[in-house]
Order: structure tokens, then C-alpha cells, then sequence
């Protein structure tokens, strides 16, 4: 028996086909589990008992529970228990320009970022396909708006199950299924570098950003753990190598930690390592947790740091702070649920 939220549309065809029937029935089938929102296959009104008999016998809807939800003005933040009762989380975010979603990827996560909440609990297991797909409709649901924006920012490293996420963003970006543009897609990757290459050949246009974080190695080797496997050269080769191949712009995101990575000077490296390079950097405030020792820059520094990157014509932006209140920020609400 297979989730039929983890089921691309093409694989749906070609289950048709071998079951000798014809393919388009995928295209209905699709219809009214992502257009129309139905969760049993008796609801589809327009297909036959006896294909609906044969959908029965090879595919069940899953479901995730929610079970803590807590809500800001402009951000709400969602625990899931997962079959196995292991917890992830998403958190959704209103923008003026749509509703973005950022979903977890894996339970737990093995990469080691010392600034990271999720990393404190090791990864127990991947997410399949389905349980990443359902954390979208769950919550596009329990809001009642249609999610437009996606990233992959929440618990886990996307390219450490990286199978699962590509047939992942295969399924909502289908167009007969959630139809959620490639270009409001984005995966985001501490940097593993053979997985980055492998993106580069992707055939969807989704947006890609790096969690850098540190304009030299010795900084990096101090903060991720995954800088000792790959080095910073490495990434921006790999880097270099895809956007050369999809011609898209990539960004780097830069947590501003107090007093570790925030100097001028590193402002300074930073953009010499970047330059000629067609990227832009996300400036990050860090979120402060209380398990974890490193503290967030200041305004002075943050605004500072931003001035000379411009100053040295590297596109930047500084993200908008969400839900500190909420503990919006990545791990947070499932290891206070833990207790740990
Ligand atoms: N593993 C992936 C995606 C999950 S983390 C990655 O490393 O990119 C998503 C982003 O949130 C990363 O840039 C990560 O470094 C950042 N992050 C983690 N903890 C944070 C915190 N406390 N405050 C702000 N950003 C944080």
C-alpha cells in the first residue's frame, strides 16, 4: 500500500498503464486530491466504482496530526506527530506578496551547525515524500489560503534526503496537482557539495541558498561541523558549476552571530569571496534559543556589515525577523515539545 500524497503524477500514469488502463485517469485522480482537496477516494464523483476499487486495493490517504500550533501576528508554527510519533515542524509565514511555508525535511538532522537547534537532536530518520507533501496541505487547510511560496528550511539537511525532496517538489509543483511555481520554490543546503553538482541538472528552475555563514574556513570549521567534509573553495566551485549549468541566481545566507562572524572584516572577505559571482546574500538575524550559547548581532553591526557588502556591489538583503515569539526558529518548537 503506498501514500497517495507520495505518488508523482507521472508514476500514477504509469501505474495506470500497467494496470491497462488509460492514463489520463492520473490526471483526474490528481485533480481531486490536490485541485479539489477530497481524502477519500470515494468522493470522486466523476471516476469509476471499479477504479476506485483498484485505488483502494494500492493506495490509502496518510495523515499527519497536528498537535501544537502557536500564532503570532504575521507567522503561525505547526508541531506534527508523524506515524511513528516522531514530531517535525513547519511554520507559515503571511507576506504582502503571498503565504510562504517552511517545511522540515527530515526528523532531527546529523549536520552539526553548533548555531542550530535542529542539529541538537540527531537525525532519528528521512521524511518520505508524503509526509513532506502533507505538512503543505495540512496547514494550507488549517489557514484556508493557498500556500504560494515553499522552502526547505526547516528540520534536516534537503540534500541528505535528497530522492525524497526532488519527487517531493515533483508533486506540488505539478501543475495538475498543487501547482506551486519552481520559482517559489527554494531548497537550502549547509553545502554538500556532490548533491549541489547533482541539483545543477534538475530539470525545475527552483531557487537554491546556501548556508554559508562564514567568509573563511576557520570561521566555518568553528560553527558547521559539515566544513570539515567540505571545504568553502569547494562549495563555491560547486556553486560556480551551477550557475553555469541553470544560469539562475543562487543566494547565500549569512547568520549574523555577535562577535564570531560579524566584523567588518569578515564583511570585507565575504565579498571578495563572492565577487563575480551572480548570487546575493540573505542576512540573517540570528534567532537566540536557550540551549545555545552564541548571541545575535546588533542592529549597528547587522547594518554595518550590510553597507560594506553593498559598498562592494554584492547584492544583500537582511531578513525580516519572524516569530521570535513563537520560537520560529528552526527546531525550536519540536525540542521544547522534547523537553531536551
Ligand atoms: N539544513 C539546511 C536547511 C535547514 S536550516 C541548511 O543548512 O540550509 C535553514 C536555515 O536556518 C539555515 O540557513 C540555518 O543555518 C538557519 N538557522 C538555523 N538556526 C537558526 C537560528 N537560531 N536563527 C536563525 N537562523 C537559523
Amino acid at each position: 500500500m503506498n501514500n497517495i500524497y507520495g505518488v508523482t503524477l507521472e508514476e500514477l500514469e504509469r501505474y495506470f498503464l500497467d494496470k491497462n488502463n488509460k492514463k489520463f485517469k492520473a490526471v483526474q485522480v490528481f485533480d481531486w486530491v490536490y485541485k479539489k482537496g477530497i481524502n477519500s477516494f470515494d468522493d470522486m464523483r466523476n471516476v469509476s466504482k471499479e477504479t476506485i476499487n483498484m485505488l483502494k486495493q494500492d493506495f490509502y490517504f496518510g495523515k499527519l496530526k497536528i498537535i501544537d500550533k502557536k500564532e503570532d501576528v504575521d507567522v503561525s508554527k505547526y508541531l506534527f506527530e508523524l506515524d511513528d510519533n516522531e514530531k517535525v515542524e513547519a511554520v507559515v509565514m503571511y507576506h504582502d506578496y503571498g503565504t510562504s511555508i517552511c517545511i522540515s525535511t527530515q526528523v532531527g538532522c546529523n549536520m552539526g551547525c553548533k548555531f542550530c537547534e535542529s542539529g541538537r537532536l540527531k537525525k532519528v530518520r528521512n521524511l518520505k515524500t508524503y509526509e513532506m507533501v502533507l505538512q503543505i496541505l495540512m496547514v494550507g487547510k488549517d489557514i484556508s489560503k493557498k500556500i504560494t511560496h515553499i522552502v526547505l528550511m526547516g528540520i534536516g539537511e534537503p540534500f541528505d534526503n535528497y530522492d525524497n525532496v526532488i519527487k517531493f517538489i515533483d508533486i506540488v509543483n505539478s501543475g495538475k496537482g498543487l501547482d506551486i511555481g519552481s520559482r517559489h520554490i527554494t531548497v537550502s543546503t549547509c553545502g554538500i557539495v556532490p548533491k549541489i553538482k547533482e541539483f545543477a541538472n534538475f530539470d525545475k528552475q527552483v531557487n537554491l541558498a546556501i548556508s554559508l555563514h562564514a567568509p573563511t574556513n576557520e570561521i566555518r570549521d568553528s560553527i558547521m561541523n559539515i566544513n570539515k567534509v567540505y571545504k568553502i573553495e569547494e562549495i563555491i566551485d560547486a556553486v560556480k558549476y551551477y550557475i553555469n549549468k541553470t544560469n539562475r541566481r543562487v543566494t547565500f545566507e549569512y547568520i549574523m552571530l555577535k562577535d564570531i562572524n560579524d566584523s567588518k572584516e569578515c564583511a570585507l572577505k565575504l565579498s571578495s569571496l563572492l565577487k563575480g559571482i551572480n548570487c546575493y546574500v540573505n542576512l540573517i538575524p540570528y534567532n537566540e534559543t536557550s540551549h545555545i550559547e552564541y548571541k545575535k548581532s546588533s542592529k549597528d553591526s547587522i547594518l554595518a556589515f550590510y553597507d560594506v557588502l553593498k559598498k562592494n556591489n554584492i547584492g544583500v538583503t537582511i531578513r525580516r525577523e519572524f516569530g521570535s515569539k513563537v520560537n520560529a526558529a528552526c527546531g525550536q518548537l519540536r525540542s521544547h515539545y522534547l523537553e531536551v
